[in-house]
């Protein structure tokens, strides 16, 4: 009979250290440490097949910068890579003073269907309204019957008229390269560049994705024509990416989001 006490009595003793180690190392948890995900989350739209289009403001970023950083996970559904880097950046707070804004998905549809254009069989990318130019219904890149004609495009759009970045930064796939807008200087580019190894491309006349290819109607010429304060970059990530290069993706955006220093 007295050895189930003691054994009792053992078990007991084993319980209140494990509990008090718990409690020890939950008290001594640093405040610096903050769990990731969001501050805010609102959303800006829906896509065809009613689904929510959120933006989320990072846990720790200041409120009404006026230098926030945008970063869009991906606007083609076949290309998912860029939400690895989203998923990456929700790990963590951001660093003191900066403001970062995450839309992990703006082509919800398309990712459930793998497919790069939407559920109405249009290119996001090609439906924005500066240089819209009508195409072909069974094109990969159809844009659309009118410029702005689909609910994404518009969620896309009121994301950057509510959030009012200064940088975007937009995940693409398969080219591997940091495209220079035609409209501002490199010097997002370039510092992503220095910081992640990739390619900045700046082609005359071009500058984006492929030097045989003019874009046309795509959120970067809608964004850098119409918000002289605002700079949006295309990155193209390759055909795949590793994990560690996704680390070293979501690290400089944090650094790109700490540069005060941006000069337009
Ligand atoms: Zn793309």
């Amino acid at each position: 009979m007295k050895f189930w006490l003691f054994l009792i009595e053992g078990a007991l003793l084993t319980i209140a250290v494990v509990a008090g180690v718990w409690a020890f190392q939950i008290w001594q948890e640093p405040e610096a440490i903050k769990p990731g995900g969001c501050q805010e989350t609102i959303s800006v739209g829906q896509s065809v097949n009613g689904v929510d289009i959120t933006a989320c403001r990072l846990i720790g970023s200041a409120i009404d910068s006026n230098n926030a950083l945008l970063v869009v996970g991906t606007v083609h559904g076949d290309e998912p890579d860029g939400k690895r880097i989203v998923d990456e950046l929700m790990t963590q707070a951001v660093a003191a003073d900066t403001e970062i804004w995450v839309l992990r998905d703006a082509n919800p549809d398309g990712a459930e269907l793998v497919t790069r254009r939407n559920a109405n069989g249009v290119d996001l990318n090609r439906n924005f309204p500066v240089k819209w130019v009508a195409s072909d219904p069974m094109a990969r890149t159809y844009s659309g019957p009118s410029p702005a004609s689909e609910p994404e495009t518009l969620a896309l759009m009121n994301a950057v008229e509510t959030i009012n970045p200064k940088r975007i930064v937009v995940f693409h796939q398969p080219y591997a390269q940091i495209d220079c807008p035609p409209e501002r200087p490199a010097t997002i580019s370039d510092r992503l560049s220095q910081l992640t190894g990739f390619k900045s491309e700046c082609i005359p006349g071009e500058k984006s994705g492929s030097p045989t290819n003019s874009y046309t109607g795509t959120f970067t010429i809608w964004v850098n024509s119409t918000f002289p304060e605002t700079t949006a970059v295309t990155f193209e990530l390759g055909l795949t990416t590793m994990q560690a290069k996704i680390e070293t993706i979501a690290k400089a955006l944090r650094i790109l989001a700490s540069d005060g220093a941006y000069l337009p």
